[in-house]
C-alpha cells in the first residue's frame, strides 16, 4: 500500500491541494491504486499553531511516506519573521532532510494553450520536456562564499562552482532512469568550454552512460546553446540533464513555453535505496501560495493536479495513470474550461471546484 504524505501549506496550498486528493480518490476508487493519506502542517500554518514552519513530526512523516505532496507556503503576515521561522523554511528543511538532490521541471505544451505562449504556437505545440536539475549542489553552496575588501578600497565578491564525481554520478542516473520511462534521449548541458566543473561533468556524464545506461541516447550541449535551442526549436529535447545554476535558469525559460504558471508541475527526488529501491519524492505546484487570491475558490489546481500525475509516473510505476491523467487535463482544456489566470475569449471560466469536477468527469469518461 503506497503512503503519501499530504503537506497544503499556506494561501492557496490547501485549496489545491483538496482538489488534487480528491483526484488521488478516483485513482484509488477506480484504478485499484492502494494508498493511504495523512495530512501534517508545514510552513506558516505550522508556525501559528506549533511554533515551528518546519516541525519534526512532520519531517518524520515525510521521511517515512513514499511521496509527499505539497501545496505551497508564504503569505505576508509573516514576512517580517526571523529567517529560521519564515514559511519558505519548511520546504527548505524538507528539501534538505530529505536530501532532494534532483529537482525535475516538465515544460509541457497542452494544445488548447498553444496560443498563451510568447513562442509561436508551431513551435510549443505538443511540447513534452523535463529539466533535470542538480539540486544541492554547485554555485549556491560552493565555498568560499564571500565578499572581501580589498586593500585599494574595492570590495571582492567570490562564489564557487564546485561538483564531485559522486554528486554527478547521482544526478546523471536519475535522468538517465527517467529518460527510459520516456522518450530514451538525455542532453547533458554544461559549460566544458570554459568551465572545469564542465569538464568533469562530461566526463562523467559520457561514463554513467557507457556503463549503465547504453540503451538511452546521450547528447552534449553547452548551456548557452541550451538556451538557444529551447526558444528555436524545444521540441528536439526528451530530457535535458543540467547542473543547480543553468538548471534554475534553463527550467524557466522552458517553463514560459507553456503559459501560465497556475499549470507548472514540479518534483524532487533523493537517491534510491538499492536495498529497498525507496526513493524520497516531493512533488508541488511550481507556483507559490498566491496571498491575492487565497481563499476565494479561484486557484487553478492544475499545477498540482499535474504533481500528482508526476508522483504516478515517478514514485508509483503508474505510468498508464499518469498518461490518463495528463489527458484529462487535455481534455477539459480542450473543452474550454479556464481557470482566471488562463482564461481566453469564448472559454468557460470556472473555479478551483469547477475545475477539478470537470477532471473527474474527463477521467471517468476516459478510462
Ligand atoms: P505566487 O506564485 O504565489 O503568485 C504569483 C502570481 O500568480 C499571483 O498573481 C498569483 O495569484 C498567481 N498564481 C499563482 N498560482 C496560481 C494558481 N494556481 N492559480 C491562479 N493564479 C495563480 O508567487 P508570489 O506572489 O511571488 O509569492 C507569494 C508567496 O508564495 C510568497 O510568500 C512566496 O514566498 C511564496 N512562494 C512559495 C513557493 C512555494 O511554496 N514553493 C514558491 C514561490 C513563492
Amino acid at each position: 500500500m503506497a503512503h503519501i504524505l499530504l503537506l497544503p501549506g499556506d494561501g492557496i496550498g490547501p485549496e489545491v491541494l483538496d482538489a488534487t486528493s480528491r483526484v488521488l480518490g478516483w485513482f484509488t476508487q477506480n484504478r485499484n491504486f492502494a494508498a493511504s493519506t495523512e495530512t501534517a502542517l508545514v510552513g506558516g500554518t505550522a508556525f501559528e499553531t506549533l511554533g515551528t514552519p518546519a516541525p519534526d513530526e512532520t519531517i518524520a512523516k515525510a521521511k517515512a511516506a513514499d511521496a509527499v505532496l505539497f501545496g505551497a507556503v508564504g503569505g505576508p503576515q509573516w514576512d517580517g519573521l526571523a529567517f529560521d521561522k519564515k514559511p519558505e523554511r519548511g520546504l527548505l528543511r524538507l528539501r534538505k532532510d530529505l536530501e532532494l538532490f534532483a529537482n525535475l521541471r516538465p515544460a509541457l505544451c497542452f494544445d488548447a494553450l498553444k496560443d498563451a505562449s510568447s513562442l509561436r504556437p508551431e513551435i510549443v505545440a505538443g511540447l513534452d520536456i523535463l529539466i533535470v536539475r542538480e539540486l544541492t549542489g554547485g554555485v549556491y553552496f560552493g565555498e568560499p562564499k564571500e565578499i572581501t575588501d580589498l586593500p585599494d578600497g574595492q570590495k571582492r565578491a567570490v562564489d564557487t562552482q564546485v561538483y564531485t564525481t559522486s554528486e554527478i554520478e547521482r544526478i546523471a542516473r536519475v535522468a538517465f532512469e527517467l529518460a527510459r520511462l520516456r522518450g530514451k534521449r538525455v542532453a547533458s548541458a554544461e559549460k566544458s568550454n570554459v568551465m572545469v566543473t564542465g569538464v568533469l561533468w562530461r566526463q562523467v556524464v559520457t561514463r554513467v552512460h557507457a556503463a549503465e545506461f547504453s540503451d538511452v541516447e546521450l547528447t552534449h550541449i553547452l548551456a548557452d546553446n541550451c538556451a538557444m535551442q529551447l526558444v528555436r526549436n524545444p521540441k528536439q529535447f526528451d530530457v535535458i540533464v543540467t547542473d543547480n545554476l543553468f538548471g534554475d535558469i534553463l527550467s524557466d525559460e522552458a517553463a514560459q513555453a507553456t503559459g501560465s504558471i497556475g499549470m507548472l508541475p514540479s518534483a524532487s527526488l533523493g537517491a534510491k535505496d538499492p536495498a529497498t529501491g525507496k526513493q524520497a519524492s516531493l512533488y508541488e505546484p511550481v507556483h507559490g501560495s498566491a496571498p491575492d487570491s487565497a481563499g476565494q475558490g479561484l486557484a487553478n489546481p492544475i499545477a498540482c493536479i499535474l504533481s500528482l500525475a508526476m508522483a504516478l509516473r515517478y514514485s508509483f510505476a503508474r505510468v498508464d495513470d499518469a498518461v490518463l491523467l495528463e489527458k484529462a487535463v487535455e481534455r477539459v482544456l480542450a473543452e474550454g474550461y479556464r481557470t482566471g489566470d488562463i482564461m481566453q475569449d469564448g472559454m468557460t471560466k470556472v473555479g478551483t471546484d469547477g475545475m477539478t469536477d470537470a477532471i473527474l468527469k474527463a477521467l471517468a469518461a476516459l478510462s
